[in-house]
């Protein structure tokens, strides 16, 4: 081999080397896609869950016709179809099974899709209107269709005889749905990704779509089984888990469907509620999308006062989840600022940056704060193993319930002054101070209602009006006794504007969440609004 040959071999080597590299960016690039696009371009897939979500757990194999056991049946919680866990059939549901369309490009509808066999118990023929009863057929089996997107059932002869070829027009929650039609996905000029673009609103009579967003770490299966379920009734894409990086994924497509509004459904604790509500503040999503609750928590305080009630129902139906959320009224709730600037008593004196907090429910300072905040140091323990909500409500309870000396809470009112509206309050012997916006406290507990007893003088709590109501509270025994509505809270004043001198450190908290805070200027006011939803209590 000759110099020549070698220099020409090395150039070819470098050649394709470089066309590698090239060509591996590029489909980097194609496979870094942004999530929601990736999702909607891919191959559609089925969701596989366990059969075990269902309230019945029992069906029949889309493939092969046999009953399932619980522990070897799955079946797709955005379809419906049923299969063994087995690969024989679930390979070939997946080949040959369609699952509901993700993403639909230059289209102005969807077609019905059709799932034989499985339907829920009780439901009526969209063309009899008989029930759809499986034991009217004489073999068991597969029997009746039902549509994944509109929700229709039909008998077997029914659904053969009846015109379905047309378009789908999503049923009864078509106004809760993003259709797969509407999403627009483009490339940037400076990226080869694709990612969504905008949202056209279908021609829906009062389309507010719905978007779920669900903690699935809080303890119980609750939340991944609200998700499967309506997965299943709604465009499985705007139905989301909380992430690590929080609501900010899911609250895009509220932010894409502007200016339509939203609505949203938050199945989880106060905490996660907070999350998502600062969340829409931070991303200036107009109009403000409403939220309603699904109450997962130990507190679940603003679930109570809006009618979500203080646990989940013991049987998730998602038609009635579905069917309260329309129900239920667009209200606002006062957002406060809690702003915090730490002060130093030394020269010369520095100016530290003000920390904002944003405040829906209530704000404490002193003995409840230093329960919760102990009650948070202690699941936060590598001693602490259980985590049902159960235990935490006991857990919860025992902090409270015994006369505990918390350290640094007595004579609070020593270590504080209070201003309400700019006048100086003189505070009787305390152990915590309470500031609320909604009348729920501490796991249900209506401070405001229980001061309104015996003849006095009625407060009449507004989550709306910019004001928060101000209560003493005198030891930790007082609290159970307030728990348990035998005592009354002593009552402060009613202030829009709020300010603190802190000048010793005390346990503090804001909606649940506990810190210890040194001393510092702190002032509280209500400068936004949220949009919840509200859920009356029906007459049936
Ligand atoms: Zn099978
Ligand atoms: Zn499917
Ligand atoms: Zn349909
Ligand atoms: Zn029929």
């Amino acid at each position: 081999m000759d110099v020549a040959t070698i220099e020409l071999s090395v150039e070819a080597l470098i050649g394709s080397l470089l066309a590698l590299g090239v060509l591996f960016a590029f489909c980097r690039s194609l496979l870094a896609e942004d999530y929601v696009i990736s999702v909607l371009s891919g191959k559609t897939r089925h969701s596989w869950k366990s059969i075990k979500v269902i309230e019945q757990a029992s069906g029949f194999c889309n493939v092969c016709e046999i009953l399932l056991t619980p522990s070897a049946g799955l079946f797709c919680d955005c379809c419906g179809i049923y299969t063994h866990s087995a690969p024989a059939c679930q390979r070939r549901a997946d080949r040959e099974y369609r699952c509901k369309d993700k993403w639909l490009r230059n289209e102005t509808s969807v077609r019905h899709l059709w799932v034989h066999g499985n339907l829920p118990m009780g439901v009526h023929c969209s063309d009899c209107g008989e029930e759809v009863d499986h034991h009217i057929s004489t073999d068991p089996g597969l029997y009746g269709w039902r549509c994944a997107w509109c929700q229709r059932c039909y008998h077997n002869d029914c659904h053969s005889r009846a015109d379905l070829k047309g378009a789908c027009d999503f049923g009864e929650f078509k106004d809760m749905i993003f259709p797969p039609y509407s999403f627009v996905a483009a490339r940037t000029r400076d990226s080869m990704r694709l990612h969504l673009a905008s949202i056209t609103p279908p021609d829906i009579e009062n389309w507010e779509p719905l978007i779920v967003i669900a903690n699935t770490k809080s303890g119980s299966s609750t939340g991944a089984n609200v998700l499967s379920l309506l997965r299943g009734y709604l465009h499985p894409l705007q139905v989301m888990e909380l992430g690590s990086r929080g609501p900010q994924d899911a609250l895009q497509w509220a932010a894409k469907a502007s200016p339509r509004p939203c609505r949203i459904l938050v199945a989880g604790g106060d905490g996660t509620i907070g999350w998502v509500m600062n969340t829409i503040y931070a991303l200036n999503i107009k109009p403000q999308p409403s939220v309603a609750i699904m109450p997962l928590g130990t507190g679940n305080d603003l679930s109570r006062v809006l009618g979500w009630g203080a646990e989940p129902p013991s049987v998730l139906d998602p038609v009635k989840i579905l069917r309260s959320i329309r129900r239920a009224r667009s209200v606002n709730l006062d957002r406060f600022d809690l702003q915090i600037e730490k002060l130093h008593y030394r020269l010369p004196i520095q100016r530290h940056p003000i920390k904002t907090i944003h405040v829906y429910n209530y704000f404490s300072v002193g003995v409840d704060a230093a329960i919760t905040y102990n009650f948070h140091k202690t699941r936060e323990s590598r001693f602490y193993l259980l985590s049902s909500r159960l235990f935490n409500k006991l857990l919860y309870f025992t902090f409270g319930s015994q006369q505990v000396m918390q350290p640094g809470c007595e004579h609070i009112e020593e270590k504080l002054t209070l201003y309400l509206d700019n006048k100086p309050v003189q505070l009787p012997a305390l152990q915590a101070l309470v500031f609320l916006n909604i009348d729920s406290w501490g796991a249900g507990c209506k401070l405001c209602t229980l001061s309104n007893s015996n003849g006095e003088p009625r407060i009449v709590n507004s989550i709306s009006d910019g004001v928060m109501e101000v209560f003493g509270i005198v030891s930790s025994f007082h609290i159970a006794q307030l728990q348990c509505n035998i005592s009354k809270p002593v009552r402060i004043g009613q202030a829009k504007s709020i300010r603190l001198m802190v000048k010793e450190t005390v346990p503090m908290q804001a909606d649940g969440e506990p810190w210890m805070q040194g001393p510092s200027d702190i002032r509280l006011q209500s400068r936004s609004q949220a949009r919840v939803l509200k859920l009356d209590a029906t007459s049936t």
